[in-house]
């Protein structure tokens, strides 16, 4: 996952995709690297669309061999219902440091504790 800041234009790629996941239509908050960026350090927009955060999490540093095999990937992975079955349990596991937290509790997402979804640069 993200190790450092990335340099691109994150609100004109909000903009430009209407605020709205590309993979699953919810309401986007961050930008996602269809190649991630520590593979070809990729910040051209072409590379640049916007995502909600579990859309984002869910295809972490993955390399796909293309936006469409992406896309299907998150797809098949949000359907099984894994994700929205965590997010509806009193106290989930984060994706990132591995603790317990009440999932949506003071800044926490449903797949990241408050702490670690403060730090993270998308
Ligand atoms: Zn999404
Ligand atoms: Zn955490």
């Amino acid at each position: 996952m993200a190790k450092r800041k990335r340099y691109y234009p994150r609100d004109s790629i909000l903009e430009k995709y209407n605020y709205t996941c590309v993979y699953c239509g919810a309401s986007a908050s961050t930008v996602d690297h269809i190649e991630p960026y520590d593979w070809n350090h990729n910040n051209d927009s072409s590379n640049l669309v916007a995502a909600c955060v579990e859309c984002n999490v869910i295809a972490g540093d993955k390399i796909f061999g293309s936006f469409q095999e992406k896309a299907d990937y998150i797809r098949t992975i949000r359907a099984r219902g894994k994700w929205r079955r965590r997010a509806s349990l009193k106290i989930a596991i984060c994706c990132r440091c591995k603790k317990n937290f009440k999932p949506g509790v003071k800044g926490a997402t449903n797949l990241l504790c408050s702490k670690c979804a403060a730090q993270v640069y998308w």
